[in-house]
């Protein structure tokens, strides 16, 4: 899970890390009104959505007055942000922050990821600051350093005082900045966090270290036991599909593909979209239904798949172990009546009561493709899919 900017400076105000003064607005007039709760003669108007590259795509402004900062917020309230991390359907702005500008001296990447290699909470840093990290580990990789977190004891003193001595700050900066490290590390442990980054962290004017942007992000399995923490999902700014299939308890994942696929399990989800791909189709989706499905959780799944305007035909793939073909075939019917679809759908069942699903399913009398290997469900997908897709049932009905 993602949070905002703002709350993220928030949680790590909490926890020692120096922020610039600030404020959130849900209007323009709000916005202004923080500018002058914040004081002072410049200010940064900052869209509040959940990617980084705000800056090269419009998304900060400074501002020098209060009807710069009226204007600056006017522009961003609706506009769809489209950065390099968004992809083109981009980002809509709901919510800006106005924080006091402060003047720049030096910009400084820091970061905390896990590091599977060592299975441990590793601080990632560079002076090279303000551009995104993947930018830096192309451009100057000499200048990344990293150093292991050993969990028994965190981050040391004498370790964060080591990072800050390789970032080339000054002595008096020193003290400051393994407050920062430590105060970053200690929010990404006592919260559950899987990343906190702050970019840049700036040597301001008078040499005071300052987080000027902070992004967290959170690991969605240890949510149940952070209840403040998820109270900061803002599902404006997720896929409205993968939300939805979430609040249901199915693990979706949209692509860009026509057919729809149901399956049990990510590891056959993921074989299933290879196989269609292999097959000269595209998946529309990833979804995993997991064990256990009931025909509930089937039907669901179908509601979700055809929410989907792009699906011209459905797969289902089912190789059940703890699930049951039959409740599957029971899914699938109950979903079909309820709500028929305008696209083939293709069953493929294997393992724990296949029999009795494959009967149930022919006794319905729904027209339902049947195919009994994986490859042979792919095929017939993609095919049904060509000769049968919604395309050519409009150009039919419209000619
Ligand atoms: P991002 O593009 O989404 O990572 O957004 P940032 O919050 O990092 O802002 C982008 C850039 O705007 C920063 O790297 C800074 O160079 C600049 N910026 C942000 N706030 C200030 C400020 O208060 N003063 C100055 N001079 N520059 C700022
Ligand atoms: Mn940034």
């Amino acid at each position: 899970m993602d949070i905002h900017e703002y709350q993220a400076k928030e949680i790590l105000a909490g926890f020692g890390v120096p922020i610039p003064r600030g404020g959130l607005a849900y209007s323009p007039e709000q916005a202004a009104y923080r500018a002058r709760e914040v004081g002072g003669d410049k200010w940064v108007v900052k869209a509040q959505v959940h990617t980084g590259g705000r800056g090269q795509a419009g998304g900060v402004k400074m501002c020098t007055d209060e009807h710069e900062v009226l204007d600056a917020a006017n522009d961003l309230f609706g506009k769809r942000l489209v950065t390099h991390q968004t992809g083109a359907a981009g980002k809509v702005v709901y919510r800006v922050y106005v924080e006091g500008a402060v003047s720049i001296q030096k910009e400084i990447y820091l970061g905390f990821v896990l590091d599977r290699k060592t299975e441990r909470i590793m601080v990632v840093a560079s002076a090279d600051g303000g551009m995104e990290i993947e930018e830096i580990a192309e451009k100057r990789p000499g200048s990344i350093i990293r150093s292991v977190v050993e969990p028994a004891v965190g981050v040391q003193d004498f370790q964060a005082r080591e990072i800050a001595f390789q970032l080339g700050l000054e002595p008096s900066q020193i003290r400051q900045a393994v407050e920062v490290v430590k105060g970053c590390y200690m929010a990404f442990r006592d919260l559950d966090a899987t990343m906190v980054e702050i970019n840049p962290l700036v040597v301001t004017g008078d040499g005071s270290l300052l987080a000027l942007d902070a992004k967290m992000s959170f690991d969605d399995n240890a949510m149940f036991r952070r209840p403040d923490v998820s109270e900061l999902r803002d599902k404006s700014q997720e896929d409205a599909r993968e939300t939805q299939a979430a609040d249901r308890g199915l693990s979706y994942v949209g692509l860009e593909g026509n057919i729809g696929c149901i399956v049990n399990g990510a590891g056959l989800a993921m074989a299933t979209m290879d196989m269609i791909e292999l097959a000269g189709g595209s998946p529309a989706n990833f979804l995993d239904i997991g064990g256990g499905a009931t025909p509930e959780r089937v039907a669901k799944a179908f509601r979700l798949v055809m929410s989907d305007k792009k699906v011209e035909a459905i797969l289902v793939n089912i190789f059940a172990g703890i699930n049951r073909c039959d409740w599957v075939a029971e899914g699938i019917i109950q979903a079909l009546e309820n709500n028929p679809v305008d696209v083939p759908v293709i069953v493929r069942l294997a393992g724990t009561n296949v029999e009795e699903g494959r009967k149930i399913l022919s006794r319905s009398g729904l027209p339902v493709i049947r195919a009994a290997t994986l490859e042979e469900a792919a095929e017939r997908s993609v095919s049904a899919w060509r000769n049968n897709n919604k395309h050519n049932i409009k150009m039919v009905a419209s000619s």
